[in-house]
């Protein structure tokens, strides 16, 4: 069952110079599509336009991230909803709310995180979500808006156990990187993502950051790639105690269903 990505930064500059090797990698180790993420107001509408240059293996979210909320106004919002009604859009976002570097002040963020919540509404499509040390808040935000969109996915989860329970409580679909494989803040993870039904839980690498330290060998470069993503799969594979062509067929159909991608 080839693997599915739900969040590769292809857009960025590590990658300007070689992403079609990148992309053969990827398909050589088996990550037949990837959702390339858009996080900023320039960055959506690239990974459109690198989304639509390879029909049928790249699709693409858009969004702002909560570190860019700062930089979001009016034309940000209308040019969202413009690239979001493109058909290679399947998801708004990534969006949410990050009180672990506030590189944007918190009540910007929440209100940044509010109007892509209401293009999610109004355009019914899936919320790619981000969060970090900030849970309380993005939580209770969620809430509010939660039944008015059709999925929500908490991309490159790394919170504790109730958060994930707050999240599965509000049919939220969980995203998990190879963060679980960094041995000084990731290890609550592998205990976690066995209480993550297989329909909810969907796989990424979250490139270029985020490279599993657990990857031998180790690439000198320590830029993360697509083709990663086989390795982080074994790895929950075994946290879950199932074999990895389990773990690949589940987390596939499941993102094959948020996205809402031909089968
Ligand atoms: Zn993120």
């Amino acid at each position: 069952m080839p693997l599915l990505d739900i969040g590769a930064n292809l857009t960025h500059e590590s990658f300007q110079h070689d992403l079609d090797a990148v992309l053969q990698r990827a398909q050589a180790h088996g990550i037949g599509r990837m959702i390339v993420t858009g996080a900023s107001h320039d960055g959506s509408r690239q990974a459109l336009a690198l989304a639509q240059a390879h029909p049928g293996t790249l699709f693409a979210t858009a969004g702002v991230h909560p570190h860019h909320a700062i930089d979001y106004d009016d034309a940000t919002d209308a040019l969202l909803r413009e690239l979001a009604r493109d058909p290679t859009v399947r998801a708004v976002g990534e969006t949410g709310l990050d009180y672990n570097r506030n590189y944007s002040p918190r009540d910007v963020q929440l209100q940044v995180f509010e109007r892509q919540l209401q293009i999610a509404v109004d355009l019914q499509l899936p919320l790619f979500l981000h969060q970090r040390d900030a849970h309380d808040d993005f939580v209770a935000m969620l809430r509010r808006y939660r039944d008015k969109v059709p999925a929500a996915v908490v991309h490159c989860f790394t919170d504790n156990g109730q958060a994930l329970r707050d999240y599965l409580a509000l049919d939220c679909h969980i995203g998990i990187t190879g963060w679980i494989c960094d041995e000084r803040r990731g290890t609550h993870l592998r205990d976690l993502v066995r209480e993550i039904p297989a329909n909810r839980l969907m796989i990424e690498t979250d490139a270029p950051y985020l490279l599993p330290r657990t990857v031998r060998p180790a690439p000198a470069h320590r830029r993360n790639e697509p083709m990663y993503l086989k390795h982080i799969c074994e790895e929950i594979a075994r946290d879950r105690g199932e074999s990895p062509e389990v773990t690949a067929a589940n987390s596939t159909a499941t993102a094959t269903a948020f996205f809402a991608l031909p089968s």
